[in-house]
């Protein structure tokens, strides 16, 4: 089975993507982390994050795979914590904006897909690009302020919510508006407003639209 799910940076998709696959007994795809890899590569190499064709060599070089936690492993190495820095969550927009660099992850993402016999899949993309046809598609949203707070807390820096704000929706435009594979709603996904709910709340409506749906 595919569950497919995307949404705009913040609004809780890798808490509940989690914990919906392990009560599925599916794997689970943190696919901004893989994006958020290859920025740190393209940095690391001293490459400019605007040249598509060196980003794209970057991508279709690198060397990615998961542990058993979900969690990436570039070259066999964790990519934690390093993927999360400022300096890469700033260009990783740019990066990820590159038709040339997104072909080569996609590919990887379905043959992962493939090889794990379904999985659990969170991202921008997942729902109309990658994965159109899954059999259960959802979108996450919440207001910019509240996925602000949320972010700020889990990274324990609760005073810097008005800069995290600040980088969120200036995310969310460049997510939001680039012409290769836009973050959008498409026709069909089912929408989840997580305002006010938490992370277990918003899993319950998962899971009962999951086992309630005939697919
Ligand atoms: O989900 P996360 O915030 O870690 O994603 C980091 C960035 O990776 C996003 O802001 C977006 O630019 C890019 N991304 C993407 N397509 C995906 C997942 C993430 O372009 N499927």
């Amino acid at each position: 089975m595919i569950v497919a799910i995307d949404g705009p940076a913040g609004a809780g998709k890798s808490t509940v993507a989690k914990s919906l696959a392990s009560a599925l007994g599916l794997h689970f795809l943190d696919t901004g982390a893989m994006y958020r890899a290859v920025t740190l590569e393209v940095l690391r190499r001293g490459l400019d994050p605007a040249n598509g064709r060196d980003c794209a060599k970057v991508a279709s070089e690198i060397e990615l795979d998961f542990d058993a936690q979900g969690k990436v492993l570039i070259a066999g190495e964790p990519g934690e914590p390093h993927i999360r820095s400022h300096e890469v969550t700033s260009h990783v927009s740019a990066v990820s904006a590159h038709g040339e660099v997104r072909d080569p992850i996609v590919a990887l993402q379905r043959s992962l897909a493939e090889r794990w016999g379904g999985l659990v899949a969170e991202g921008r993309d997942m729902t109309t690009v990658v994965f159109p046809r899954a059999e259960h598609r959802f979108f996450l949203n919440a207001s910019s302020s509240e996925r602000a707070r949320r972010r700020a807390l889990e990274l324990g820096t609760p005073s810097d919510v008005e800069r995290i704000r600040v980088d969120i929706e200036r995310r969310d435009r460049l997510d939001s508006t680039r012409a290769v594979a836009p973050l959008s709603r498409g026709e069909g996904v089912t929408l989840i407003e997580t305002d006010g709910k938490d992370a277990n709340d918003v899993l319950d409506t998962l899971l009962r639209t999951i086992r309630g749906s005939s697919k």
